[in-house]
């Protein structure tokens, strides 16, 4: 089962959406075909979920680029993600 995880703690979804999330990223219990894949950004490297078919190149659709991008102008991004965090911080699975 793939699993869902939406940036850190505060940005946590509900059971519902992380339930459908799976349903079609795995094509199981609601549909049988899949219409999302995890994909390897190859800018950050950070797994992104997109529609299938969809095609990650340079960040530029990238959700996690996007914050980045964003990071140096943005307090609450700033105090949401302390910067030594975001920099040593390996990925985590729940
Ligand atoms: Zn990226």
């Amino acid at each position: 089962m793939a699993q869902i995880w939406i940036g850190a703690d505060t940005h946590r979804i509900s059971f519902d959406r992380a339930f459908d999330l799976t349903s079609h990223t795995d094509g199981i219990w609601l549909t049988s075909t899949p219409v999302f894949e995890v994909l390897a950004c190859p800018t950050c490297g950070s797994d992104v979920l997109m529609a299938i078919g969809t095609v990650v190149h340079l960040g530029d659709n990238c959700p996690f680029c996007k914050l980045v991008q964003r990071y140096s102008c943005d307090p609450r991004l700033q105090a949401s993600f302390p910067k030594n965090g975001m920099a040593t911080a390996p990925a985590t699975t729940p």
